[in-house]
């Protein structure tokens, strides 16, 4: 880091660790890392997902399924009664403002010494009102004025609650306030009237009404997506700038003759994506291209082709895949590619689970050009890797990685030419917008043979015909993916696991077939195994959650059925489905879920991700455009692409005016802004 930097992150203090907040102690400082928050800013900005809007009720007129609130004074002392298998009950009077109610919470046993006369409540639940009772799901301490109170609630995990968040989060802003980053210039501050950082923050997290923190809102979305189209305008002008990039000679004999050694016909869309490759590869300007496709539409071998051009001109390659899954398959997949190929790169396959050994023994190859194509997740742009001659980089799955990715493979190697594959529909003016530095080629068109796959709505009584139908699948020797939400168990959860799923088909299939498990929270090696049985059909039902959501490609598997797939973005079922239906039998996929079965319907009704992803987006905005975790390219933490497509527009617009206005060259934040893409990993 050089010393520019560090004084700037220094000033921008806002990347302080979280412990120096009062009162996080180590305990506290597990959980909040545990929830990706680590520094200051990470803290302020762990914005609520949702507000509670508390107003008292007016319990004649509530309905008996109606949610109530109410606030007043304790005035018995807490009966707490205990029944069978742990479950206790708590009741108590309470003097509101238009007459006494009685109250009833299950399961808080613990509140009781808290629950003294006198102490002023709010009861949130549901008012029974022939026994004039409120049977509470929550109790609240303090009341409600005349006026609503609006709660925010967080994201927590087991440990740490919303009341410690909050905690947290107000000390952090009262002691080190000063510290927090601010992206907005001062003159478009003043511009559009906004309120200062800590102020917009103070509001959201403490809002006194819907009016100002829709204010404070719109002012850290702006904020957000300013720094956010500062960089990709950024990379596009850099872009422009050092246009020069490796101009190579390869005939365009190579180019045909090397499509002859596919195992199969290219598609015309292939095709043409290959040229345009070809032809960025021996033109002058650098390549900065995305390759977009739905899944299934087989981008990987367009990519496996360029790097073979890229190869034949005597440059290396870096492929870059989100997960360690991914990237072995890859690594299998081009092996056995480049067996029918008359001269073969040398191709290796770097990943987190080697030794530190096996690691220096690739570093050093990469340096001294034994290794033509390098296969990894993203430590492959990390420091300590160096490359004698890289010459193309090819991320898959693009839109996983951040905008600060492209900013870090930049800065490698002398200029590699650079190929972004992303499976990720995105309509076509929000792609403009975040891919608005690239140039793009679409992969429209499904390889020949593709059976359409066939999905299925049922609900969780009807386990039996699904039951059914999974059995006629593996009669007929093929594999099958089944999906739930969750791994294990949670105590504030009802969702199907992994785990319990696993009990269930051993009872059903144990006996005759193998079924194994695979997760994100077990080890890279344990998951690669897994996955590598399960190509080899060793495993014939294979238990996941969304760890295969991304790119996993095994033709023999002809199901999947997805458990509670309510819980499931409609982007995040069509990339799972993508899992299936890709080899040349009739493929099924079956949605197991008793509600929402409206929005389920549009999987039913087309298998076209531009589609679906129009109508999630719809639906719910972007948020779930990339999976349940938010991640890479589109990770915002309060701005939302379709709602806010207009601030998004200004925000282009205004940072694009400032980055090329020299007179504020010397703006300390600009450094900063373009700093921060070289030196943070997300
Ligand atoms: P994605 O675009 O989702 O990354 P893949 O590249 O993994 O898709 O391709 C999906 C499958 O289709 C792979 O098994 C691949 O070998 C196969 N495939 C790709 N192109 C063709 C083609 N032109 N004809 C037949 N099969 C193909
Ligand atoms: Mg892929």
């Amino acid at each position: 880091m050089s010393i520019l930097c560090y004084n700037m992150l220094e000033k921008w203090g806002g990347k302080m660790d979280v412990s120096s907040v009062k009162g996080i102690g180590p305990k506290s400082l597990l959980l909040l890392n545990k929830i990706g928050i680590h520094t200051l800013d990470d803290l302020v900005t762990h914005y609520p997902f949702r507000y509670d809007i508390l107003k008292r009720s007016n319990l004649q007129e509530a309905l008996p399924d109606e949610k109530v609130i109410m606030d007043g004074k304790v005035e018995s002392v807490p009966i707490l009664l205990r029944f069978k298998a742990g479950l206790n009950k708590l009741n108590f009077r309470l003097v509101t403002a238009t007459g006494v109610v009685g109250v009833s919470i299950f399961n808080r046993a613990f509140m009781k010494a808290n629950l003294t006369i006198g102490t002023n409540v709010i009861v949130i639940g549901k008012y029974d009102a022939t026994k004039n009772i409120i049977t509470a799901s929550d109790i609240k301490f303090g009341l409600l004025n005349n006026q609503e109170k609006i709660e925010p609630v967080y994201h927590c995990t087991s440990g740490l609650t919303n009341k410690n968040l909050s905690t947290f989060i107000n000390t952090a802003l009262l002691m080190n306030g000063k510290d927090i980053s601010d992206f907005i210039p001062e003159f478009y501050q003043e511009k559009y009237h906004f309120s200062n950082k800590k102020t917009a923050l103070n509001i959201v997290h403490n809002p006194p009404s819907m009016e100002k923190l829709k204010d404070a809102q719109i002012r850290l979305k702006y904020e957000e997506l300013f720094a956010f189209m500062f960089k990709i305008n950024y990379l596009k002008e850099s872009h422009k700038k050092e246009q020069a990039g490796i101009e190579r000679t390869i005939s365009e004999e190579v180019l045909e003759s090397m499509i002859h050694y596919v195992p199969f016909e290219l598609t015309g869309d292939q095709k043409t994506a290959l040229k345009e490759i070809y032809n960025d590869l021996t033109g002058k300007p650098r390549m900065n291209r995305l390759l977009q496709g739905d899944v299934g539409s087989g981008k990987t071998i367009v990519a496996i082709l360029a790097m073979y051009l890229n190869y034949k001109s005597g440059y290396q390659s870096a492929l870059m895949a989100p997960t360690e899954i991914l990237a072995t398959q890859h690594y299998h997949n081009i092996c056995e590619l480049f067996r029918n190929f008359p001269e073969a790169p040398r191709v290796e396959l770097l990943k987190g689970s080697q030794t530190k050994k096996e690691k220096q023994e690739l570093y050093q190859k990469l340096a001294s050009g034994e290794i033509d194509i390098i296969i990894g997740t993203h430590a492959l742009i990390q420091e300590e890797v160096h490359y004698q001659n890289l010459g193309l980089v090819v991320t898959d799955e693009q839109h996983r990685f951040g905008v600060n990715q492209r900013a870090l493979l930049n800065s490698k190697g002398f200029m590699p030419d650079i190929l972004y594959m992303s499976a990720t529909p995105i309509p076509r003016t929000y792609a403009l917008t975040i891919y608005g530095d690239m140039d793009v080629s679409i992969i429209k068109e499904m390889p020949k043979g593709r059976m359409p796959i066939e999905t299925y709505l049922k609900r969780e009584e009807e386990i039996r015909d699904v039951l059914e139908m999974m059995n006629e699948e593996l009669k007929q020797k093929h594999q099958i993916y089944v999906i739930a939400p969750l791994i294990e168990e949670s105590e504030n959860s009802d969702m199907t696991t992994v785990l319990a799923l696993r009990d269930k088909m051993n009872l059903a299939f144990g006996s005759k077939y193998k079924i194994d498990i695979v997760h994100g929270k077990m080890a890279g090696a344990a998951k690669d195994l897994i996955m590598q049985e399960f190509k080899q059909n060793q495993i014939q039902i294979l238990i996941s959650t969304t760890v295969i959501e991304v790119g996993v490609d095994v033709p023999n598997a002809s199901m999947m059925v997805i458990f509670d797939a309510h819980r499931f973005g409609l982007s995040t079922l069509h990339q799972l489905r993508g899992r299936v239906g890709r080899g040349n039998v009739k493929s099924k996929c079956v949605l197991i879920s008793n509600s929402d079965a409206k929005r389920l319907e549009v999987m039913k009704e087309t298998t076209d991700g531009f589609a679906i992803s129009e109508e999630d987006f719809k639906l719910r905005g972007h948020g779930d455009l990339f999976g349940t975790k938010q991640s890479g390219d589109m990770s915002f933490k309060i701005a939302n692409l379709r709602q806010d497509f207009k601030i998004l527009i200004q925000a282009k617009k205004d940072s694009f005016d400032y980055l090329v206005d020299t007179s504020t060259d010397k703006d300390s934040l600009k450094k900063v802004l373009i700093e921060s893409m070289n030196h943070t990993s997300d």
